[in-house]
């Protein structure tokens, strides 16, 4: 049974007051609500798996500030540890041993990287990633697929996911012929269009670049197969394999997509979760190849407040606790569970709806196929419906992101209550959008 909409009077205030002071209200596209019902919810405060919006509605959060909080809202080791450092002063511009253990954390229990080197966004660790591949090739060319988001840098703009296909544009006005130019794009899960890019540009390609776990445009799994493919077709020709792992990177086991492949990319980037919930990015490599990175090789890259004390405690606080035996056993056990109860539901009933999931990421795709490895086996029709499900379970306190092509994540902060009253909400509103 529909049920009313929940008051947004304060939120819709607040929103015209933004509007006049941010284009569309907001300081990132996607929060803009504009794919989905209503005006964007301001939000006031969140504790554990909810946050609280500015008119007192309290929901269940899935979209997690869209990754980085795999612990939940406000976790009090994280606040406590950030609140330590921070009374200590907020930035030094100079080395702190903060980094050094933050580094010695990932590096000393990821086989993939040797060497790391933070930045203050996904965005920065991906253009320096390219501009390290770039430098150390000496080639100019970089490919990508088609759905794959890896920020917005120039170079990346074009075909991506994210805000850009919610909006129905993939690829941004602003970048430059010349750029675009060195960027090739292919469909995933093609080898043929791989084969026909690594001939036609032979000798060229500084970088494949790839989401491992495409994200950002439906959840796009790829094939063991096809991923090791990727990595012998680079190594055959001297191109370099990165991983975008802003997403994936510490979110389906400590060691992310590489390490649940067993693939060994050549740079891999970091984002979301390694901050804490603080601004930080990364991007590693092995020691040979950081080396090329200034002051000791001639690629240049900085950064006013990389690796910034307070963020680097976040970050430290919260990977810490990902290291403890069992941490990704449980959170993805209880994805799990979720996941196929609710397909058990949608397959009982003979709804069009799948449910694609790994590790602590879902994806609700409103389709008939068993599976979805390619941008174009979106139907944007379908979004419709997310629209409608979308509504339906604020209405009943579920917060998913506001685009149909984003993904949800679950935190260890979720509890079974949570995910049972989640269940019972996106079962009847699905029962009102069919
Ligand atoms: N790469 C991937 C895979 C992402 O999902 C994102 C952001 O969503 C980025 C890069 C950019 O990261 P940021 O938004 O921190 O700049």
């Amino acid at each position: 049974m529909s049920i009313p909409d929940i008051s947004r009077a304060n939120s819709a205030e607040l929103y015209e007051k933004a509007k006049t002071y941010f284009p569309g209200g907001v300081n990132s596209p996607v929060r803009a609500f504009k794919s989905v019902y209503g005006t964007p919810l301001f939000i006031e405060k969140g504790n554990g798996s909810h946050i609280w919006d500015a008119d007192g509605n309290e929901f269940i959060d899935f979209c997690c500030s869209w990754g980085p909080l795999i612990l939940g809202h406000a976790n009090p080791n994280i606040l406590e540890k950030v609140t330590e450092v921070m009374q200590k002063g907020m930035s030094f511009g100079a080395p702190t041993a903060l980094e050094n253990e933050l580094a010695e954390l990932i590096l000393n229990n990821n086989r993939f990287i040797e060497k790391i080197r933070f930045t203050s966004s996904g965005t920065e660790a991906v253009m320096s990633a390219i501009r390290l591949a770039r430098g150390y090739t000496k080639r100019d060319k970089i490919l990508k697929f088609e759905g794959c988001y890896h920020g917005h840098s120039d170079s990346l703009l074009v075909k991506a996911g994210s805000g850009l296909v919610t909006f129905g544009e993939t690829s941004s006005a602003g970048v430059p012929n010349a750029f675009a130019n060195e960027t090739i794009v292919v469909a995933l899960d093609d080898t043929k269009a791989l084969e026909g890019a690594f001939a036609e540009f032979k000798g060229e390609i500084a970088a494949v670049i790839i989401e491992p776990i495409p994200a950002n445009n439906g959840l796009l799994l790829q094939s063991q197969e096809y991923l090791q493919y990727l990595r012998d077709i680079c190594t055959q020709n001297g191109t370099m394999l990165i991983f975008d792992e802003v997403i994936s990177g510490f979110r389906v086991g400590f060691e992310g997509a590489a390490g649940v492949y067993g693939i060994q990319p050549d740079i891999i980037t970091y984002g979301k979760i390694i901050g804490g919930g603080l601004p930080v990015g990364a991007y590693g490599a092995s020691a040979e190849v950081m080396d090329h990175i200034s002051p000791v090789g001639s690629v240049y890259q900085a950064g006013t407040l990389s690796g910034n004390p307070v963020a680097m405690a976040a970050g430290i606080a919260q990977l810490s606790q990902l290291l403890k035996p069992g941490f990704y056993q449980e959170l993805n056990d209880k994805t799990a569970t979720f996941v196929n109860d609710i397909l058990d539901f949608v397959n009982g009933k003979g709804y069009p709806v799948k449910l694609f999931n790994i590790g602590s990421i879902f994806w609700f795709a409103f389709t008939d196929q068993e599976s979805i490895s390619t941008a174009e086996q979106i139907d944007p029709n379908s979004m419709v419906k997310f629209k409608e499900m979308h509504r339906e379970l604020l209405n009943r306190g579920v917060y998913m992101g506001p685009s149909g092509y984003e993904v949800g994540f679950i935190s260890s902060a979720h509890t079974t209550a949570d995910l049972e009253t989640t269940k019972t909400a996106i079962f009847d509103s699905l029962d009102i959008v069919f």
